[in-house]
């Protein structure tokens, strides 16, 4: 197959990259930053579940591949890790706990606290879902380069694309920072920056930039066991030792301080050896957030540019990066991304 361009190593980018390179395909990965998951990835929660959560527009049609392919992955990378620690979850109030699904079980309180021994005050009831798993996202992107690299693609940090060069109607590649990059397919997996990189076409991209804040803490190892998700904290270990813990985004810099420290010390009241935790910081990330679930699919009749943007894509990534690669190496589309298309004029 000739050449394909990716632009942004995120988690999107760099799996799409690394599924590509694996199939002999000749790609360029070209990422603005100056390493790998310098964009909203590096800030994510990182939360895999392929049993809760939401799955918006076509993403329920990839809901049934994402923990197989995690596991595809994984023997395919050893070296990954993949926190395989289930999730817990409640509301503030009974009533408001939804009815468990597939894979969801409601667990009593002497369970919960099983799960979770250092909870201070185990909630009456909580959703378990086993199935649920973590990642790190930066080191999951690094270790994806890394991989692509060593099938043969060519990644090229601090290259910003500042526009697609269209000649004759088509798109015969990027303009960046650094020169020219020539393409057969370009394929857009820059995050909030595809609708303006897809300017001069006529695809209709409704893609919001949703911010999103997430702390960084150190605490004993194993404080937190699994993804606590209760109505006061959201909290996982990422790494032995350091927590990631979502806060409660509000606009302004006062005020988003006082919500980390609200949302810190409501970790600190709810775990018992909390007088260790140590707030490392915080970064608002900005997610890009479709409108309608995945926008996955050619953006031009003549397959020169392909766009790959979606919510929760730590999640999806390994199976979008599956698919769209098969797309691009066969030719033939993917009936599991039948719901993800873009709306072409
Ligand atoms: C607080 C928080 C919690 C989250 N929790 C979860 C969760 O639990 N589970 C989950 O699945 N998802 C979660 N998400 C969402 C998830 O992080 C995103 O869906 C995902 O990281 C998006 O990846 P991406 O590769 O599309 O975007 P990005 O990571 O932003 O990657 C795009 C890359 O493109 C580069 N780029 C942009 N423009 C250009 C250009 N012109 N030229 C070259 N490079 C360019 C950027 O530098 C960037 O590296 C969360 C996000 C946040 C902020």
């Amino acid at each position: 197959m000739s050449a394909v361009v990716v632009v942004g190593a995120g988690i999107v980018g760099s799996s799409v990259a690394y599924h590509l390179a694996r199939r002999g395909v000749p790609v360029t990965l070209l990422e603005q930053g100056p390493s790998p998951a310098t964009g909203v990835t590096g800030d994510s929660f990182a939360w895999i579940g392929g049993a809760g959560g939401d799955w918006p527009g076509g993403a329920q049609d990839l809901r049934e591949y994402v923990l197989a392919d995690y596991q595809r992955l994984q023997n395919e990378l050893p070296h990954i890790t993949v926190r395989r620690t289930g999730s817990l979850s409640w509301a503030s109030t009974q009533a408001e706990d939804s009815r468990p699904g597939p894979g969801q079980f409601r667990i009593g309180r002497s369970d919960i606290a099983a799960l979770e021994p250092h909870l201070r005050h185990p909630p009456d009831q909580a959703i378990h879902i086993p199935s649920d798993a973590g990642v790190d996202p930066a080191a999951l992107t690094h270790a994806l380069v890394a991989a692509a690299v060593a099938h043969g693609a060519t990644v090229l940090h601090n290259t910003a694309v500042t526009s697609l060069q269209v000649a004759g109607g088509r798109v015969e590649g990027v303009l960046t920072s650094t020169g020219f990059h020539a393409a057969a397919t370009v394929v857009l997996a820059a995050g909030t920056r595809v609708p303006k990189l897809c300017e001069p076409l006529s695809a209709d991209l409704a893609i919001a930039a949703s911010p999103a804040t997430l702390a960084r803490v150190t605490a004993p190892p194993g404080l937190v066991k699994t993804i606590v998700a209760g109505p006061d904290f959201e909290v996982r270990e990422v790494r032995e030792g350091d927590f990631l813990l979502v806060v409660p985004h509000v606009e302004g810099t006062a005020a988003l301080e006082r919500s980390v420290q609200d949302a810190f010390q409501r970790m600190k009241a709810a775990f018992q050896g909390s007088d260790q935790c140590r707030l490392l910081g915080y970064h608002t990330g900005q997610r890009p957030m479709p409108a309608h679930g995945p926008v996955i699919g050619y953006a031009t009749n003549d397959r020169s540019v392909y766009v790959a943007v979606m919510h929760s894509a730590i999640t999806l990534a390994p199976t979008v990066g599956r698919l769209i690669a098969d797309e691009l190496v066969t030719g033939r589309p993917a009936p599991e991304l039948r719901r993800c298309r873009l709306r072409t004029h």
